[in-house]
């Protein structure tokens, strides 16, 4: 049994999506507004296992919503709705630290297996004892499940899109990869979009991974290319 927030404005929607969520086993809570829904997840910290986020909403967009909870250091894995499945939209929901995503209209069952997905993620980040795999490189821990990054004495809590794009890198490790590749081999993206969204998930990636940011030695830029991870 988890504890799910729905943030949805549509109120059949909403209703439609709590019977279902109930008949799992969960307990559900519905906000139709965004301002309403990013106050009741800062002051219940650790009330919810996961959120389904619409981004059309009165109040606060959803892109907005997941942005401040992440700024307030609040990860509570979080399933956006998006109206449209433009990349450029997908993108824009990942950057506000969205972990998943699902466009309308979408099937029940594919909503039901995604949140299996995160709140299975979840379990694993509260069981400490749980064998987990890690990706280690340059001195760097990746915990693959727990999502954390650890750099020294520091640690950071990844969404799962940007710790899919470090993995991916640094498997690559040593080759240039095209933002191309990078939308559609980590993403599944494949509609033509503005490809520059993926520099902004590399500047953050960069906060975590170098010393200094702006001059990168681990995640390079390859002029006309896309990027490389080096050791
Ligand atoms: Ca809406």
């Amino acid at each position: 049994m988890s504890h799910i927030l729905i943030v949805e404005d549509e109120a059949h929607l909403a209703e439609g999506l709590r019977f279902n969520l109930e008949a799992e086993g969960h307990v559900v809570d519905v906000d139709g507004d965004g301002q309403a829904a990013l106050d009741r997840l800062l002051a219940n910290r650790a009330t919810y296992d996961a959120v389904i986020l619409d981004v059309m909403l009165p109040g606060r967009n959803g892109f907005d919503v997941v942005k401040q909870l992440r700024a307030a250091g609040h990860f509570v894995p979080v399933l956006m709705l998006t109206a449209r499945s433009r990349p450029a939209d997908v993108l824009q929901g990942f950057e506000a630290g969205a972990d998943d995503y699902l466009p309308k209209p979408f099937e029940l069952q594919i909503l039901l297996a995604r949140l299996r997905g995160l709140l299975r993620r979840r379990q694993w980040m509260q069981q400490d004892q749980h064998e987990h795999e890690h990706l280690t490189f340059a001195g760097r821990t990746l915990d693959l499940e727990a999502l954390e990054l650890k750099v020294g004495e520091k640690a950071y809590q990844l969404t799962q899109m940007e710790s899919d794009l470090l993995q991916y890198l640094v498997r690559n490790a040593g080759r240039a990869v095209s933002r191309k590749a990078i939308l559609e081999e980590v993403w599944d993206l494949h509609e033509d979009t503005d490809t520059r969204a993926i520099d902004n998930f590399i500047v953050r990636l960069r906060r975590y991974l170098e010393v200094d940011p702006t001059k990168p030695q681990h995640l390079l830029t390859v002029r006309g290319v896309g990027y490389k991870f080096v050791e």
